[in-house]
This record gives C-alpha cells, sequence and structure tokens, in this order.
C-alpha cells in the first residue's frame, strides 16, 4: 500500500486541474500583454482566475498579484512594506514560528538596518496577543503573523491581530500558505493588508502562488520590468499555472474540510493509544483540518519517518523547509513549544488531503505502532 501523508510539503495536482491547464500550453499560448486574440484569449483566462481567487478571500480581483508561490509571496509583502515605509518605521514584528520564508526575509531585513521582534508562542503555539500589542512601538510599520501553521496546524486569531494593527495603523500580513481553502479567509473582516497563498498545497500546479495587497497599501516591488500585476511583479505571466491554480479553488470544498477533520481526528487518537505519545499543536477548531503532529518518546522521529518509508508510508519531520532551520536535529517550531525536546526529537507530522481514506489512515496507525515498538525495543527504551 502507498499512503501519501506529506500533504503540507506539496499535494498531487488534481486531474481536473490538469484538464483546465492543458489548453493553455498549446492552442491558448498567448502572451496576455499582447493586443491580438491570443493575447486577449490569454488575458482572458488570467482575469478569470484572477476573479476566482479575489472571491475566496473576500477581495477586489484588483487586489491579487500573482507570483511564483509562497515564499515570493512572503517575500514580496514583507521587503515591499519595509522598503516602501522605511521612512515611517524600521521595525517589524513576526512569531518563531513563521516559515522560513518569512524568518529569513526578517533576517536578511536585519542585517539592512531593521529592526525585528520574534514573539514567542504558547505551548500551543499561539501567540500572545497582549505581548504582540505591547511590542508595537512608534517605529512599527509591519506585523507578520502566520495564518496557520506548517508543522503543528495551530491557527493564529488572526481576525483579533488584525483589529490590533488597524487600532495601532501598522499593516498586517498573513502567511495563508497552509490555511488556504481549509479555513474560511475575509480579507475585510479580518482587517487583512497582505496575505500570501500558494498553489502547490492545494491540488494546483507548483511555481504559482498570489500576493493578496489591499488597496492603498504602500509597497514596493521585488522585480522589475513590465507593468505586469499592476506594477507589483513584472514578469510574462505563468497562464496555465494560474488557470491551474484558480481551477484547484473552484475544486475545494465545505467537504473536504469536513471529511479531512474527521479522518485528522480518527489518525490522532489511534496515534495517541500508543504509550508515551504526545500531540504537539491544538485539538479541535484551532487546529489545521489535515494536520497530525505526534512525539514518542525514546524514538528518533527521522529514523520512524524511514521505516514507515520502507511500508510506503509518507510522513516527515517538522516541515520539508524548516530543516534548513534546525537547531540540534529538532525544528524550530517544537523547540519553540516544547519544554520537553524528547519528544520533540521523536516526533513526525503527518498531513492529509482530500483523497485520504479510512483504510490508508488505520494502516498508517498500526504500521506506526509496530515500528514504535520495534525502535524502541532495539534502543533500549523498553
Ligand atoms: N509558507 C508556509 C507556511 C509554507 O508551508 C510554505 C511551503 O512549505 C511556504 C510559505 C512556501 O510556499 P512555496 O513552496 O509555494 O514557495
Amino acid at each position: 500500500m502507498k499512503v501519501y501523508l506529506d500533504n503540507a510539503a506539496t499535494t498531487m495536482v488534481d486531474p481536473r486541474v490538469v484538464k483546465a491547464m492543458l489548453p493553455f500550453f498549446s492552442e491558448k499560448f498567448g502572451n496576455p500583454s499582447s493586443l491580438h486574440r491570443f493575447g486577449r484569449e490569454a488575458k482572458k483566462a488570467l482575469e478569470r482566475a484572477r476573479a476566482v481567487i479575489a472571491k475566496k478571500i473576500n477581495a477586489d480581483p484588483s487586489e491579487i498579484i500573482f507570483t511564483s508561490g509562497g515564499t515570493e509571496s512572503d517575500n514580496l509583502a514583507i521587503r515591499g512594506i519595509a522598503y516602501a515605509n522605511r521612512h515611517l518605521g524600521n521595525h517589524i514584528i513576526t512569531s518563531k514560528i513563521e516559515h522560513p520564508a518569512v524568518l529569513r526575509t526578517c533576517n536578511s531585513l536585519m542585517e539592512e538596518g531593521f529592526e525585528v521582534t520574534f514573539l514567542d508562542v504558547d505551548e500551543e503555539g499561539f501567540v500572545d496577543l497582549k505581548a504582540l500589542e505591547k511590542s508595537i512601538t512608534k517605529k512599527t510599520i509591519l506585523v507578520s503573523i502566520m495564518h496557520a501553521n506548517n508543522e503543528i496546524g495551530t491557527i493564529q486569531p488572526i481576525e483579533k491581530i488584525g483589529r490590533i494593527c488597524k487600532k495601532h495603523r501598522v499593516y498586517f500580513h498573513t502567511d495563508a500558505v497552509q490555511s488556504f481553502t481549509k479555513v474560511p479567509i475575509d480579507v475585510r473582516k479580518m482587517n487583512i493588508d497582505l496575505l500570501s497563498i500558494s498553489s502547490h498545497k492545494i491540488h494546483g500546479p507548483k511555481g504559482v502562488g498570489a500576493l493578496f495587497v489591499r488597496k492603498g497599501v504602500k509597497i514596493k516591488p521585488e522585480i522589475t520590468g513590465g507593468s505586469h500585476e499592476s506594477g507589483l511583479r513584472a514578469g510574462t505571466e505563468n497562464v496555465p499555472g494560474i488557470v491551474g491554480f484558480a481551477k484547484a479553488v473552484e475544486l475545494s470544498s465545505d467537504d473536504d474540510i469536513r471529511k479531512m477533520s474527521k479522518l485528522r481526528d480518527r489518525l490522532i487518537s489511534g496515534l495517541l493509544k500508543i504509550k508515551d505519545s504526545k500531540l504537539n499543536g491544538p485539538r479541535g477548531k484551532k487546529r489545521l483540518c489535515n494536520n497530525v503532529n505526534i512525539g514518542f518518546r525514546g524514538v528518533e522521529g527521522e529514523s520512524l519517518m524511514m521505516y514507515l518509508d520502507t511500508k510506503g508510508i509518507a510522513v516527515s519531520t517538522g516541515s520539508a523547509c524548516a530543516n534548513l532551520l534546525e537547531e540540534g536535529g529538532t525544528s524550530h517550531v517544537l523547540q519553540a513549544i516544547s519544554k520537553d525536546l524528547e519528544f520533540a526529537t521523536g516526533s513526525i507530522r503527518l498531513s492529509l488531503s482530500r483523497f485520504m481514506t479510512e483504510r490508508e489512515i488505520d494502516y498508517t496507525i498500526e504500521s506506526v505502532r509496530g515500528i514504535v515498538k520495534h525502535l524502541r525495543r532495539i534502543s533500549g527504551f523498553e
């Protein structure tokens, strides 16, 4: 049996997405900036896709800037705001559990003279709203707090964060790469100024994403050239990819969320029956519907992952990119939430998709149980 439980890293492109993309490689290959019929056809598809994505988050189509993915969207948001608003202040607030696309961008801005506050999180990964508000100074220009964490699935109270930012008149960016289509987003109601999303996490193609930029927000482009994407992101648009991204959004549904939440809870309760195990991150509605992250005492997460691979089950330790930020073999997210690092080093992340079945979940629970037992026996833990 083959079980793919690493959907937070990337997802299978839905065959219906591939079908929607195909004509844009061949007969509809035009450049959307061209004025002839080939160009107009591509432009129409591009603007239709923009409208689909805008509607999903209650934005205006003119506020959607297509990019090459979540990483570029995060970079454009943070650097773009920092460089355009430097005259107003040089302080940025973020959290310790952001994706490297945010953390490393902030680190690099620090080398250029910006000051960054990295907020602590509690043992379930939540930012303390009082600490956030307290850290805002006259020099603060941007708060960047992710919507849902890619390793432990914590969903931050972004509506409350948006309110705080609005009250203090600082821009609010949220990385919604993991939450988009899995948690309802309304950029107006949530007072979000900038929001990053990515196609390959939602059964769309890789190399496509978008940044929502609220009308009136002062931001500097990262990539200069032609006047594509409202002058904020030069370069001929990836039309097939963007069409696929929009199709993936149209295919997402509340039924998927319900289905994944149910299977997630089945997986969590099955795995927690293994003794000396611990769930990382919150439970229920405050947790991403497709995220499970569990630690086992006396086991190395890496070994567990490799043994599961031999059984056809793909999981991960931490996240694919977070490996870059590891210290002492433990992810920066687990270090930020854990007092007990033994659980952290013995943790694996299992992330579901709408294609998962109960049978696959049960096979995974049984396999993890057997492997944990084996690893504990050979390490002398039991
Ligand atoms: N932000 C988060 C929270 C992510 O999980 C990821 C991908 O792992 C990214 C950003 C980067 O997105 P992309 O792979 O589209 O560059």
